[in-house]
């Protein structure tokens, strides 16, 4: 071995150490993040565009005034503004974590490999979209994928599945959650939309068995209720690497959070998620009852409730105030300054 190659090797390493100091995000300032979620937070309270879901009968009574930040860190600091204490159902963003546990259980390949990871630019509650491939060639965050990932929840009986899964939702709030019994009620009497999705998912053999006992689960878990705070440490324990970073405990398998944040940047938003992305780097998932959570990888978890929403469902209010706060506090993943 030569001097010189020892001196490069010894400069290669001294570049490489270099990088990965700088590559290490500073925790956040408090008074950064507070300034942030009051710009937000005072910014959008007036606005009055969307409008509460109504498709589910329940969901167009919830007080469409609520409106909430919080945004949590790694480090377990918990930021909030406005209102933190109204719960309303998780909705979609119930999809999240039920493919977190599926990939838990089982590993990501199944979940590639049964209906796949890719956008499908169409509506949550597609039919086309299923036709077009044969309930493949989606992903587990619009209807027909997500009712496919709670049929995949092993246990031996409907309770069974089902305490699985809200302990599951529990350990990443970090608090028992509980079922907004209304809400749950109201969709399972008009869902007959999804209980034809998830016929179809049976049929070309998606859903091995039991269509409606998975339909049935599927929106009992989309009736968790939670508040904003509930969201952001369930955002933040994907931010933290799968360790809930309030009760310090890890939730999931370190090793999935990846594919989980893969899957919320391509299909979080629905047919918006392009949009989405351009705009924030985000990974982040939405739901009808109004909340929206959102992942800076390393960083923070972020979530705003505010029913209003758009026309592709996602709310109003927390798409502009998470973008907002993000951007103002360097959230983006894909925002880089040049090396040197
Ligand atoms: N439970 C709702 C449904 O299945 C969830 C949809 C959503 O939040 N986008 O229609």
């Amino acid at each position: 071995m030569t001097l010189s190659y020892l001196a490069k090797t010894a400069a290669l390493l001294a570049i490489w150490i270099g990088t990965l100091a700088a590559q290490a995000a500073q925790p956040l300032a408090k008074a950064d993040v507070e300034a942030a979620l009051n710009a937000a937070y005072t910014k959008y309270k007036d606005l009055s565009e969307g409008a509460n879901a109504d498709y589910i009968p329940a969901l167009a009574k919830v007080d469409s005034a609520i409106y909430g930040i919080a945004l949590v860190t790694p480090q377990g600091d918990i930021y909030t503004a406005g209102d933190v204490s109204s719960e309303v159902s998780i909705q979609s963003i119930s999809k999240v974590f039920t493919l977190a546990l599926v990939m838990d259980e089982q590993g990501p390949e199944a979940i590639f490999n049964n209906m796949g990871v890719d956008a499908t630019g169409q509506v949550f509650n597609s039919i086309v979209a299923i036709e077009q491939h044969k309930g493949a060639e989606m992903n587990p965050l619009v209807n027909a994928g997500a009712i496919t990932a709670t049929s995949m929840v092993s246990g031996d009986s409907r309770a069974q599945i089902w305490n699985k899964i809200l302990n599951y939702y529990n350990a990443f709030a970090g608090r028992e959650l509980s079922v907004n019994k209304e809400v749950f009620e109201s969709e399972a009497a008009t869902n007959q939309r999804n209980q034809a999705i998830a016929e179809l998912m049976y049929a070309y053999g998606h859903i091995k068995s039991n269509p409606d006992q998975a339909t049935d689960i599927y929106t009992e878990q989309c009736s968790v209720n939670v508040n904003v705070r509930d969201l952001a440490i369930m955002a933040a324990t994907l931010a933290d690497g799968g360790r809930n970073p309030v009760t310090k405990k890890q939730v999931m398998k370190n090793e999935n959070v990846s594919e989980v944040l893969a899957v919320m940047a391509t299909a979080g938003l629905y047919d918006d998620s392009g949009k989405w992305l351009y705009l924030t780097g985000l990974p982040a998932k939405s739901g009808v009852g109004g909340g929206i959570i959102a992942v800076s990888p390393g960083r923070f978890g972020i979530a705003v409730i505010s029913p209003p929403l758009d026309a592709a469902g996602n709310s109003v209010r927390a798409q502009k105030a998470i973008a907002d706060i993000s951007n103002a506090l360097g959230g983006n993943p894909y925002a880089v300054e040049p090396a040197m």
